[in-house]
């Protein structure tokens, strides 16, 4: 079944049950970049249908289980890859192999492919991740004698269509666009012989071995409680960067030609590549079990039941291979470990297959009941997830957290009580990457905001529908909501600082947590204040619907968000996404005087603290408990606004109903007429409470 470094021409015909002839474009390129897009789209549909329906033939009656719902490419495929991994347990390597396809998407030839070989962030303190992060990325602290990793391509040719190869580890060159880091290893370009022509493509046949690392950054291997290794297997293939033709992303629609967009590996950046599919081949001890990226298509991802065989040290350690197949995703991630408890259940369409510690076990339907309520708030709110599994898994230290194609990781911890949800919140918020990292998948490394940010606002919507009030924490009456959560995070650390749209690794230090998730969730929630919940739903779907595996940038996203709003919205995405505005309004003096018999006038003097604005109602209440309330759009420095009442004014609130969370002290919004008494010292010690949590929270792994 596997067909590596064999001698058929890729475009020659299709191995027995091979799902990879999914295009085979050699369409005229016509003269524009979205109707070339749409007429590749259309040649590689046409193929795909034919594989689809001729391996479903092969393979009837017990045809292989579908990766995805429905029958058709959600993609456009550019890319394939055919990779076979031997995980070596005991030295934590994997033996690979690779055939992988990328197709000129571009109307004029390309001559060079770019890779990602993110792994080699962790070959040793000089790489540009482990620069920026100080080796210390999210509490990474190596304990073993060597817990460095990394990857080397030891064989790579080009695969031509008259069965010949050309060899290309020669050709193969280290690039470093972002910092000209001479040690790092982490991004390549091969100049080929011959240019790939337009809608051709290259097919290019690769050895190479990984080492895996002590757990960083959400890869590697750790202990398990058994003692024998867990093992979080991402970012442990060469990756092809994006290809982005002329009018994809910043691309000119005039330009003459695309451009690679490959970025090294930097201490906050992810990832960014294009969709395609996967056929993956996994080799692991026997009694290992597995979570991968796809679905299983042959092999048992179960433990295997020989566990009362005395092991025979003079015998090589049994192993067992999986076939995994995936489509229309842009990674492939695995986990195997002998301890994992395996619970399984089935949402819709979707099996999902949670991987457990058994440390955790009592958790299991905590973890199950995340998952459902993930699976269900991200369809309500930003449509069907079109794939047929979903795999969570309870890993080990820094694997945790993180999120992959169809495969998420959560974490706990024990004894963990039910009013406190960082599981929950894990959970959700992996999931919601399924959406912005999976399918809309923005490029991670320059716009980062556009997936973490994006998620965290919906996962606090998620969060905050599902456990109303106090979704992160309730317990003794104090409660914190998903909402709060990330406000709290923006406005206690330099709100001035960092805007949405800056490259990953040119924030300030300290910056790039805040401006990825928790401001940008509080911009959301503020925009929402603004369009309504009504509109803000809308835009959302229509902008995952519009833009699902099209990559979309900021500026896509605020096309969207103007056009479902009627309106031009530059004033908001200038300010608060692309600028560093911050906004606070405040009361400075609040008085109320009688005019005549039964009229008063309230003047509330109101005043914009700092450069941002944003409409916001003032609202007075009288005595006799009727309200007036009129728009201030914070234009002018201050202003004095008046409200005529029956009685004397007793309260002034700016922003009474809390639409524009930005505003970063909503302590000096409010004032009220001496007869009344405020709380404001029960409001002061929730946001300290909220803040001190915050900072709690982070030290969970
Ligand atoms: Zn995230």
């Amino acid at each position: 079944m596997r067909w590596f470094f064999n001698a058929l021409p890729y475009n020659h015909r299709v191995p027995e049950g091979s799902p990879t002839m999914l295009f085979r474009p050699s369409a005229p390129l016509i003269n524009s970049s979205v109707l070339a897009l749409a007429a590749a789209l259309v040649v590689a549909l046409a193929p795909a249908l034919v594989a689809t329906l001729t391996v479903a033939a092969q393979d009837a009656p017990g045809s292989a289980p579908r990766a995805t719902i429905g029958t058709e490419p959600l993609s456009d495929r550019r890319v394939h890859y055919d990779l076979t991994a031997a995980l070596d347990a005991e030295t934590k390597t994997i033996d690979g192999t690779a055939r992988i396809v990328w197709r000129n998407p571009d109307r004029v030839p390309v001559d060079e492919l770019q890779f990602h070989l993110y792994l080699n962030a962790f070959e040793g303190p000089e790489s540009t991740f482990m620069r920026e992060s100080g080796g210390a990325h999210r509490g990474f602290q190596a304990s073993s004698a060597d817990p460095w990793g990394g990857i080397e391509i030891t064989a790579m040719s080009l695969f031509r269509g008259d069965g010949a190869a050309s060899d290309l580890l020669a050709a193969l060159e280290f690039i470093r666009p972002d910092d000209g880091n001479p040690d790092d290893h982490t991004a390549i370009r091969v100049l080929l012989p011959e240019p790939v022509t337009p809608g051709d493509s290259a097919v290019v046949d690769l050895r190479f071995t990984s080492r895996l690392p002590e757990i960083v950054a959400r890869t590697g291997w750790l202990p398990g409680p058994s003692g024998r290794p867990f093992f979080m297997v991402a970012q442990w293939f060469p990756k092809l960067g994006v290809y982005e033709i002329p009018g994809q992303r910043y691309v000119p629609e005039g330009a003459e030609r695309g451009a690679w967009s490959t970025h090294q590996f930097h201490a906050n950046s992810e990832f960014y590549a294009d969709f395609g599919t996967y056929d993956v081949a996994l080799t692991v001890p026997a009694d290992y079990v597995v979570g991968a990226t796809g679905v299983l298509v042959s092999g048992n991802a179960d433990a295997a039941e020989s566990a009362s065989e005395p092991a025979d040290a003079a015998l090589p350690t049994p192993t067992k291979t999986l076939r995994y197949q995936a489509e229309d995703v842009h990674d492939f991630a695995w986990t195997a470990s002998p301890d994992f408890l395996v619970h399984e259940r089935t949402w819709r369409h979707v099996a999902i297959r949670l991987l457990l510690m058994p440390t955790h076990a009592s958790q299991a339907e905590r973890h199950l009941e995340a998952t459902r309520i993930s699976l269900e708030g991200l369809d309500e709110r930003l449509g069907t997830y079109p794939y047929t599994t979903l795999t969570v898994v309870d890993g080990l230290g820094g694997a945790n957290g993180m999120e992959y194609p169809t495969l998420i990781t959560a974490g706990t911890f024990y004894g963990l009580p039910s009013w406190f949800r960082p599981l929950e919140l894990v959970i959700v918020h992996e999931f919601g990457h399924q959406y912005f990292q999976g399918m809309l998948a923005s490029n991670e490394a320059e716009e980062a905001w556009l997936d973490e940010g994006m998620n965290s606002y919906i996962e606090t919507k998620v969060m905050d529908a599902a456990w109303p009030g106090g979704s992160v924490l309730d317990v003794a009456g104090i409660r914190i909501s998903g909402r709060d959560f990330h406000r709290v995070s923006y406005t206690k650390n330099n709100p001035s600082r960092g805007a949405l749209q800056t490259k990953s690794w040119e924030y300030a230090f300290g910056d790039f947590g805040k401006a990825s998730y928790s401001k940008p969730a509080t911009v959301m929630h503020s925009l929402e204040g603004y369009l309504g919940e009504e509109r803000m739903e809308q835009f959302l779907k229509t902008y995952v619907a519009e833009w699902r595996f099209r990559h979309p940038t900021t500026r896509d996203l605020q096309d969207v968000a103007e056009r479902v709003a009627g309106e031009n919205l530059d004033w908001f995405f200038d300010q608060y996404v692309y600028g560093t505005a911050v906004l606070d309004y405040r009361i400075d003096r609040f008085s109320s005087r009688r005019e005549a018999d039964s009229v008063y006038v309230a003047t509330v003097r109101v005043h914009r603290m700092h450069d941002g604005t944003f409409p916001v109602p003032v609202r007075v209440r009288f005595a006799d408990g009727s309200t007036r309330e009129r728009v201030w759009r914070g234009e002018t420095a201050w202003a004095n606004l008046t409200f005529r009442g029956p009685t004397p004014a007793v309260e002034a609130f700016i922003d009474p109903d809390d639409t524009a969370p930005l505003d970063i002290n909503r302590l000096n919004n409010r004032r009220v007429s001496a007869s009344e008494r405020s709380n404001l010292f029960a409001r002061r010690a929730q946001l300290r409470l909220t803040a001190f949590l915050q900072r709690l929270m982070y030290l969970i792994p």
